[in-house]
């Protein structure tokens, strides 16, 4: 049978690793050269830590204060498109303490099981991806933050995680030799990292190499259909012909369904990341500062750092002011890192593909009996890759998904 796979990104792979080893003929179309999209420059986390979804009681109020300054690590910018306001709307009806109370177990459980395929997915492909998995650092400077954390913690220790909450002296010696200017952190201990660019790299190849094939700098523009079927994808280049198909476009799927007639609410989340390749210090932790929102990442070739959510469509465009506002807040916390550590660095942008209430969509659509949708993981799209790829083949398969996928829906906003 064969599957016909929209999107190279880690949605993609992913899908096409699980489907490829239950046998079925897999292709990957991409518009881009297979070299670059959100989720090779990313933090590399996998983070079980983020059971809360951004959509949450609170971050109304303190969006509003970081909506008027431009280094802001948070932002959705004013636009009087349709789908931008429809979008706010239900983020701001999905934070409230009762739609995140229904979202986290499902979150929690679908993060753990993910984290644990990860591993699975390594030691059978062998890609040397940098993975560590000595959990994730936030590090805070206030102790109200702190406290705020500790809350998560306790949330999490609820959830099944092990979680420890430090002193700053207790943080310290985590990282011997590296020095921090916090009040403590909290330390999510089944969090892990890798280097995102080795590993998507290394999986493409390790995808070839078990049949699956790829099409790149190819643009899907439409669809062939006979009723409640598709038959072909029309690409720039020709037709493909499938079975099924599986719409793993990040940022760009609500536009491209939207022509099949199937809605969904999706903004690009734009973040930025940079890499420092020598620091004069390397933590062996990956962290958060939480205050500032920026992730730092200690990856195969330097110190990746990440942040800012700039919701607004699909610009990609870099802004220096944000950029800059990263740059201004790592000092804070790490003082051996200055100014300096960065005249070299090259700022990377990416579109994390935002659903309004921070849930994924995977599942078939009502309106086609073959399509398959695999998208919306916002800020946790590595984290959440190996668990979307066994849904996706479980749903190719007929299969009922073994996680309770309703508040998944495809088209739960149309
Ligand atoms: C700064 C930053 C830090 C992040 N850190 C983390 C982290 O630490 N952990 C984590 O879990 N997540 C993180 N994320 C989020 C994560 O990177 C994304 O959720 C994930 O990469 C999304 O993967 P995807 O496959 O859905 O989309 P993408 O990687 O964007 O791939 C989509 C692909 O679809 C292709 N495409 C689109 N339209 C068409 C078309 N019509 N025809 C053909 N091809 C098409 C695009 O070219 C693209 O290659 C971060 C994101 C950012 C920006």
């Amino acid at each position: 049978m064969k599957i016909a796979i929209v999107g190279s990104g880690m949605i993609g792979l992913c899908s096409a690793y699980y489907l490829n080893k239950q046998g079925y003929e897999v292709t990957i179309i991409d518009e881009g050269d297979g070299t670059d999209n959100c989720s090779f420059g990313n933090a590399g986390f996998f983070s079980p830590s983020h059971m809360v979804p951004l959509a949450s009681p609170g971050i109304i109020a303190q969006g509003l204060k970081w909506m008027i300054n431009p280094e802001s690590p948070f932002y959705i910018k004013p636009s009087l498109d349709i789908n931008l306001a429809k979008w706010s709307w239900q983020f701001f009806r999905a934070s409230t303490k009762k739609r995140v109370g229904q979202a986290v177990p499902i979150l929690n459980q679908m993060l753990m099981e993910s984290r644990s395929l990860i591993e699975e997915i390594l030691a059978d492909t062998k890609i040397d991806s940098g993975f560590d998995d000595k959990g994730l650092l936030m590090y805070c400077k206030s102790q109200h933050v702190l406290d705020e954390e500790a809350d998560m913690a306790e949330l999490g220790r609820k959830c099944g995680q092990d979680v420890d909450v430090l002193s700053s002296a207790q943080a310290e010696k985590i990282n011997p030799g590296f020095e921090i200017d916090t009040v403590g952190a909290v330390h999510f201990k089944n969090d892990a990292w890798f280097t995102p660019n080795s590993f998507m790299n290394g999986f493409q190849k390790y995808l070839k190499d078990q049949g699956v094939e790829f099409q790149f700098n190819t643009k899907v523009l439409s669809a062939e259909k006979h009723h409640r079927h598709l038959k072909a994808l029309v690409t720039e280049k020709g037709k493909i012909e499938a079975d099924q198909f599986v719409i793993a476009t990040g940022s760009w799927t609500a536009k491209f369904l939207r022509q099949l007639g199937v809605k969904i609410l999706i903004q690009g989340g734009k973040g930025y990341s940079f890499e420092v390749t020598n620091p004069p210090v390397m933590p062996k932790t990956a962290s958060i500062l939480t205050e500032a929102r920026v992730a730092v990442t200690p990856m195969q070739h330097g110190l990746r750092f990440a942040g800012t959510m700039e919701v607004n469509g699909l610009d990609l465009s870099i802004n220096p002011r944000r950029v800059l506002g990263i740059q201004k807040s790592i000092p804070n916390y790490f003082p051996q890192i200055n100014q300096e550590s960065f005249k070299d660095i090259k700022p990377w942008a990416g579109l994390r593909p935002c659903s309004p209430d921070g849930m994924p969509y995977i599942g078939k659509t009502k309106k086609f009996d073959n399509l398959i949708v695999a998208t919306g993981h916002a800020m946790l799209g590595i984290s959440l890759g190996p668990i979307t790829g066994q849904l996706v083949c479980e749903i190719a398969g007929e299969n009922k998904p073994h996680i309770d996928d309703t508040l998944l829906a495809v088209e739960r906003y149309s």
